[in-house]
């Protein structure tokens, strides 16, 4: 396919990208942290299984959790140093509870683990996917889904275009950007080693007309080889991957069904990247580029080991002026409020802004849906959100699926544009978690039904059974006392004939 056209999605909207604060100067080197926290749960799927224990020493690049089945991802020592403990930790994830984290006091001597490149040429996919699932890596365009499980592919359908998402859609965020201005290289070299994994006829990376730096660099780097560098529109929400998708190939994935089922597998920059990485430099999954921007003294990107406490890197950023305290992972439009700046980076940390009152002002006063339907134009899903709106307010649940809930990517143009400042994705956060709740009890309850049906036939079959047994014995009192009567009757009339007899032969 040539990438001629580039056909525009329906709606998305176009908010202040407020990106040039973080990309003036270059990728910041963060030193290693005098600890470093790493959570079994980085990734979408199975937690990682333990392989080390409180004192043990371990090496940089050294798997310290394994991938426990195929939807996993290990974890590897970022630096060398000592296993201090193992125990509950505040993670950064909305809900703000802890979960079960490594902690290692680094040695500072940063001694690698003996490194091991792949002459992945020589390997056929399986063996591919087979070492890359030892290598950490998951999507780290935020979706955290490991990657060798997206190199699999379905034999009944091949993968023919393979999607390089350099979009960075959201306000604020430039860790892509930076690495694309960067390490070009290292992503073209990455893509190309995925492109042979999946057997994809094509390579093509979409980028946003607002990165000319990363573009040219991406172009220049990618100068021998078959890969398309696209340029695509700036509109929020491109780098969704369904979206970028129908930008750069004017193909709608249907709402259930996967880009792969359509014969398109989507990869992000930084992930095609940390692939080149493992397999050409022996270098697992230990460290991302974060962009830490906002109301902080110097907003830069940094390479931060995973475990890094974020307060490290707020230090780098030249601290908080404004000491509102209130940060958020993620851009504006799809972000959360982090529970602490205690929370260690991760693999999904892609960004940190510290809000203030200037960048952030507080929300206006919510007012009633006018019903001015600009949310629906907005929507990239064609969803109606004013309706999902009146369904989730009202709970009425089964309405609100019937609306297709469930398809919407909480992606925010909807509250952007709201004339009555509506928090809309709000209201679909909770219908989605209440139905989801509702789900879980209703197979709760079904289970103890079952249990319970279950249960009651037992009893039943039991007190048959027992009523069975004590028939029988029964029966077989009868029948032997009707015997014993026999024997006693047959007895007496014997007695009889042999009295009669005696009786006989004395006259
Ligand atoms: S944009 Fe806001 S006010 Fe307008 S229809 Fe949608 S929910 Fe109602
Ligand atoms: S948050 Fe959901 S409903 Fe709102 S615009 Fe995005 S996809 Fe549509």
């Amino acid at each position: 396919m040539q990438f001629k056209n580039i056909f525009k999605f329906h709606g998305g909207v176009h908010p202040n990208g407020n990106k040039s604060l973080s990309t003036s100067l270059p990728i910041g080197r963060l030193p290693i942290p005098k600890k470093l926290v790493l959570p079994l749960r980085q990734h979408v799927g199975r937690v990682a299984k333990l392989k080390v224990k409180p004192g043990d020493q371990v090496l940089k690049g050294q798997i310290i959790a394994e991938a426990d089945g195929n939807v996993s991802a290990s974890i590897h020592a970022p630096t060398s140093g000592k296993v201090l403990k193992i125990s509950e930790e505040i993670l950064p994830h909305p809900s703000g509870l802890p979960d079960f984290c490594i902690t290692i006091e680094p040695d500072f001597k940063d001694t690698w683990i003996e490194k091991k490149p792949i002459s992945w040429k020589k390997l056929d996919r399986t063996e591919l996917i087979e070492a890359l699932s030892q290598s950490g890596i998951v999507g780290l365009g935020g979706a955290v889904f490991p990657t060798h499980m997206k190199l699999r592919i379905n034999q009944s359908q091949p993968i023919n275009t393979l999607v390089i998402n350099a979009a960075e859609c959201e306000p604020f965020i430039t860790c892509d950007d930076m690495l694309m201005r960067e390490r070009a290289d290292e992503i073209i070299q990455g893509a190309l080693i995925a492109q042979t994994i999946l057997g994809a006829k094509e390579c093509v990376v979409g980028i946003e007309n607002n990165k000319i730096e990363a573009c040219e660099a991406l172009k220049k780097a990618a100068q021998k080889t078959a890969i398309e560098i696209k340029v695509v529109p700036t509109v929020y929400p491109s780098g969704d991957a369904k979206r970028l998708i129908y930008l750069l190939m004017g193909i709608e994935v249907p709402k259930e069904k996967r880009s792969m089922d359509l014969g398109i597998q989507v990869f992000n920059v930084a992930t095609v990247a940390a692939i080149y990485r493992y397999l050409e430099l022996g270098e697992p999954s230990i460290s991302r580029v974060v962009t830490i921007t906002g109301a902080v003294k110097a907003p830069q990107n940094y390479e931060a080991l995973f475990g890094t406490p974020l307060s490290e890197l707020i230090i780098a950023a030249g601290g908080s002026p404004n000491k509102t305290k209130k940060f958020i992972m993620g851009g504006p439009m799809m972000g959360f409020d982090l529970p602490s700046i205690h929370v260690p980076v991760t693999k999904a940390m892609n960004c940190v802004i510290e809000s203030s009152p200037e960048l952030f002002p507080a929300p206006k006063p919510v007012m009633p849906c006018i019903r001015c339907a600009r949310c629906a134009d907005a929507c990239p899903v064609n969803l109606q959100p004013q309706e999902l709106y009146w369904f989730s307010k009202s709970s009425q649940l089964e309405k609100a699926k019937d609306y297709n809930l469930f398809d919407c990517i909480e992606c925010g143009c909807c509250t952007y544009v709201c004339p009555s400042n509506i928090p809309l994705v709000q209201f679909y956060r909770y219908a989605k978690s209440e139905i989801i709740a509702q789900e879980k009890s209703k197979e709760a309850a079904n289970t103890a039904r079952e249990r319970n049906e279950f249960r009651l036939a037992r009893i039943e079959r039991e007190k048959k059974e027992r009523a069975e047994r004590h028939a029988q014995k029964a029966l077989g009192a009868n029948e032997k006392q009707a015997d014993d009567e026999k024997k006693s009757t047959i007895a007496a009339a014997m007695e009889r004939v042999k009295q009669n007899q005696q009786e006989n032969i004395k006259t």
